[in-house]
């Protein structure tokens, strides 16, 4: 028999809408990079349901991270000897060691700070692993996937489209969770580019697309003026149609951007 946890109220604040729906645990850990070789590292194990799943299929280790103090007792006791948690907040959380390039980062984000935590990803080259999956809400993950021109292209999917190769597994229901979130959400897959375009620091693209995409439906005129200080040599040199808008812009237009800001 396996242990129950006491603890059955979620907090709002910590995102905490558990995942409960086996058909999507028993889908989740049937995406074939989860296996005996697998090093995974959990990101708000919540109640260990997932957890639980995931040791099913005997990976070499797995580590959790978890910021809610009483659930990481818990699960403490309920995993004991099978897998690590550690009661810390994941966007303070800077042990590089605990990561290699085998480590499986896995998550069914707090949905507050999904995009933070992603985002960390990508700006941070110290954390190293074969691959991200998380769960975001539907919205979320559509932004993440848009392309340019469209309503839902932006920063984040910018930003991620430069660090990964990127694919939706597939859409869960409001009604897989409990508490039961207003919303649909996705699960998806990133692996790291092989070829990423080269910057020096991916935190000037982020600098950049914040300063472009803080005026969205303005041209890119005053942004482009202000990021390349007034300076009409360069910005002529940009070959750029300054009455565009920012999501006209294709991500690669982004980069390059980004690159020639890192020369300034
Ligand atoms: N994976 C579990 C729970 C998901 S709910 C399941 O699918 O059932 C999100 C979890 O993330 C909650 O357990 C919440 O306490 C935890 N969490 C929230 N903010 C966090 C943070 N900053 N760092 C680590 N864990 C966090």
């Amino acid at each position: 028999m396996q242990k129950k946890l006491v603890k059955t109220k979620s907090k709002k604040s910590l995102g905490q809408n558990f995942l409960v729906d086996k058909n999507i645990l028993k889908k989740i850990i049937e995406i074939n990079i989860i296996n005996s070789e697998s090093e995974i590292i959990e990101i708000g194990p919540g109640t260990g349901n997932l957890t639980d799943y995931l040791i099913k299929k005997n990976p070499k280790k797995i580590v959790t991270i978890e910021k809610d103090k009483e659930l990481s007792k818990d699960l403490s006791n309920k995993f004991f000897g099978k897998a690590e948690v550690i009661n810390k907040d994941i966007l303070k959380f800077f042990n590089y060691e605990i990561f290699n390039k085998n480590t499986i980062i896995i998550g069914n984000l707090p949905y507050n700070i999904s995009s933070q935590i992603l985002v960390k990803f990508i700006l941070d080259n110290k954390f190293k692993f074969r691959a991200l999956i998380f769960m975001f809400q539907k919205e979320m993950a559509n932004r993440i996937l848009a392309h340019v021109n469209s309503k839902d292209y932006g920063r984040l999917s910018i930003l991620s489209n430069w660090k990964f190769e990127i694919k939706k597994l597939f859409d869960i229901k409001p009604s897989s969770f409990s508490p039961r979130p207003k919303v649909d959400s996705s699960l998806l897959i990133f692996k790291e580019k092989i070829e990423k375009f080269p910057l020096k620091d991916p935190k000037n693209l982020e600098k950049i697309t914040r300063i472009l995409f803080n005026q969205r439906r303005k041209k890119i005129r005053k942004s482009i003026y202000y990021i390349f200080k007034n300076n009409k040599n360069i910005i002529s040199q940009l070959n750029l149609n300054l009455d565009l808008r920012p999501q006209n812009l294709d991500s690669e237009v982004y980069y390059s951007l980004a690159a020639k800001y890192e020369k300034l």
